[in-house]
């Protein structure tokens, strides 16, 4: 592998068989099992100074490694995913856990038999675990929704007081809401977990952070002979796409290319630009060992961030007498000026205005969409993996 910043004098397209956009997930997989498979010469155009997308971690500069586009925790219950990142990383055993900050009182999220008695006192909290117990079973995720059809005034107290909150003001905040602005189907999911297990992700078969850090797994998923990085090189500046070609320094490419930008950007955003919400995070290293208990505490009923994040309790790294937190308040995001578009807005008429984008490239049979930007769909990491091995192992197909 060579990483280099910027496209050496004289770069030549046609020496290379891939041409990928984007050093995430979505161009990384695709890039390592071209370059394997296949034997193909991949190069690798990324427009930022690093590697990983937004998975990327670093070190701060009190020794912290922090995550720079938010806490990322991988889990999957996806048997390839897993097998096929396992090769470039160990995993810690870390198992994600989350408490909503609700007026002072830490209470475990999803709300559990622990957080009723934090809610409700010990006595009245423990009746009406017993109440969920004897109507839903135990160690079951149950909506709120299914508590409010019972009729029962003791669960539909419940249903209320996680809606009001662990959802509502959480949410609002989220996504830039008022509360007849959110979806009632979205609502009614909020789930009451009826037990102890208090981690966030429970039913995820493999779950951890990668030993060394993202950045590391991706250094090693890129280090193959094949593979040429090329950073801080936006394919914009070099690569335009026509109904049936895309067009590389001016010359028809014949090679693939992966994308996994965005669609818009790629088209001057000339139908209208697709919306998201982004995120401001606001770091700060603190003279302490530890600064809360839990990965991730959610700021459900107060403050205008969202949820801080102490990377430390994530990684399980020592650094003593020193800690990094990250509080996060979204925001809308505001196009064409350099923002990181985080979240997409999964409502109807933008998917409308995604799928004309798309139609434009789908004549281009050498041009590939593969990735949370390029897809415009939220995906968690393993889907995304998934979503890069499924596009690699069609392109293989089609060159063996
Ligand atoms: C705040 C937050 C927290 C998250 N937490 C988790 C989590 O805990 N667990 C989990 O599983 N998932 C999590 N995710 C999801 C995860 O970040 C994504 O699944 C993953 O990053 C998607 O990978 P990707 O390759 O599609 O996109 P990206 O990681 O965004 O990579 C795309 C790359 O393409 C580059 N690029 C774009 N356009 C161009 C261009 N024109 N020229 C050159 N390069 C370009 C970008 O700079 C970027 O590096 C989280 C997401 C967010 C927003």
């Amino acid at each position: 592998m060579s990483i280099e910043s910027g496209l050496p004098a004289g770069f030549n397209p046609d020496s290379f068989d891939v041409i990928i956009v984007g050093a995430g997930y979505a161009g990384t997989v695709c890039a390592r099992r071209l370059a394997e498979a296949c034997g193909m010469k991949v190069a690798v155009l990324e427009r930022r100074d690093h590697i990983a997308g937004n998975a990327y971690d670093y070190e701060d500069e009190a020794g912290v490694l922090v995550h720079k586009y938010g806490p990322h925790i991988y889990h999957t219950t996806n048997d390839r995913v897993n097998q096929y990142l396992s090769r470039f990383t160990e995993w810690t055993n870390y198992q994600h856990k989350v408490l909503a900050n609700i007026h002072g009182t830490l209470m475990p999220v999803p709300f559990n038999h622990t957080s009723l008695k934090l809610a409700f006192g010990e006595e009245r909290g423990e009746a009406l675990y017993q109440k969920l117990v004897a109507t839903f079973g135990e160690n079951k995720k149950v909506p709120i929704m299914e508590l409010r059809e019972k009729n029962d005034p003791d669960l539909a107290e419940v249903a209320d007081f996680v809606y009001e909150n662990v959802f509502l003001h959480y949410t609002m905040k989220q996504w830039g809401k008022t509360p007849d602005q959110i979806d009632p189907a979205v609502t009614g999911r909020v789930p009451v977990f009826v037990g102890d297990d208090d981690r966030y992700f429970p039913t995820a078969k493999y779950q951890g952070m990668p030993a060394e850090g993202y950045t590391k797994m991706f250094e090693n998923m890129l280090n193959h002979d094949l593979i040429s990085v090329y950073l801080n090189v936006d394919a914009r500046d070099i690569m335009r796409v026509s109904t049936s070609q895309v067009f590389i320094c001016d010359k028809p490419y014949q090679g693939e290319v992966i994308y996994s930008g965005a669609l818009d950007e790629l088209f001057g955003f000339d139908l209208g630009a697709l919306p998201y919400r982004t995120v401001d995070m606001v770091f700060e290293t603190l003279d302490e060992d530890q600064f809360q208990p839990v990965g991730t505490v959610n700021y459900t009923v107060s403050e205008n961030f969202t949820r801080i994040t102490e990377f430390k309790n994530m990684t399980g790294q020592k650094v003593p007498g020193k800690t990094t937190i990250m509080r996060e308040y979204s925001r809308t995001y505001l196009p064409g000026v350099g923002e990181t578009p985080y979240y997409v807005i999964n409502e109807p008429e933008n998917i409308e205005l995604y799928k004309s984008y798309r139609e434009r490239v789908a004549g281009v049979l050498n041009f590939h969409c593969v990735g949370r930007l390029a897809e415009y769909r939220y995906y968690d990491m393993d889907g995304v993996v998934a979503s890069a091995l499924d596009l690699s192992d069609d392109i293989i197909a089609a060159h063996n």
